[in-house]
């Protein structure tokens, strides 16, 4: 947390060193100890991540804390202490990551959660193999259906990336009816409230005009038929 003056003033109006400054001879000194000082967790690689954890895996009924609760003096307290974070009190009141903000934290954390290390991981059920009529020629042709644009009516449009998504999540069921065009934000959105995202996303291709359908399906109406 920053401990800009600003915020240490609105933290603790009481604290000791509110508005005082350390002289530079103190600060010097404490300089000077600190280091000397060994840190605590010098060479401790991993120290207590995972099963070293003695928190790993006390979830649930195992936790201790599971089925209390906090009395209610307690719960004041810890509501007292948070109140000078909440609305325009909060170092971050109306104010907005900017575009370019969010695109380069979304490129740092690319590649974090990817794989196993994702808690949606469903064991590599993504890389099994699409089935052939799910290929650029129907790609393109659902991608024009939808104006070549994301289809989610609460896209950020942060990304411009484009990619058809299965509607009912099997991906043997290439039908156009199944499929609309996500960018790739919206796209990794659907993996969660499944049910929700399916409803939205039929209505919406439901609606679509029927004359692409109706081309679509001439052209790989035989090729379907064969897949499913
Ligand atoms: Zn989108």
């Amino acid at each position: 947390m920053t401990t800009s003056p600003e915020i240490c003033r609105r933290r603790n109006k009481e604290h000791s060193m509110f508005e005082r400054h350390h002289t530079q001879e103190t600060k010097d000194k404490m300089s000077k100890a600190h280091k000397e000082q060994i840190p605590w967790n010098k060479g401790l690689k991993g120290y207590n991540s995972g099963k070293k954890n003695p928190m790993f895996g006390m979830c649930g009924e195992k936790h201790w804390n599971f089925g209390k609760h906090w009395d209610k003096k307690v719960r004041q307290k810890i509501s007292d202490s948070l109140k000078w974070l909440v609305g325009e009190n909060n170092p971050r009141f109306g104010k907005h990551l900017s575009k370019e903000t969010k695109e380069k934290i979304g490129i740092a954390n690319s590649g974090k959660l990817l794989g196993e290390r994702n808690p949606m991981w469903r064991g590599g059920i993504s890389h099994l193999p699409y089935p052939f009529v799910f290929n650029k020629e129907l790609k393109r042709l659902i991608r024009r259906r939808d104006g070549n644009q994301c289809r989610n009516p609460k896209c950020e449009g942060i990304f411009s990336f484009l990619t058809p998504h299965h509607i009912n999540y099997n991906k043997n069921d290439c039908r156009p009816l199944n499929l609309i065009t996500l960018c790739n934000v919206c796209n990794s959105k659907a993996n969660y409230h499944r049910e929700e995202w399916k409803r939205l996303y039929h209505k919406i291709v439901s609606r679509l005009s029927t004359k692409h359908f109706t081309r679509m399906n001439y052209l790989w109406g035989s090729k379907w038929n064969q897949a499913l």
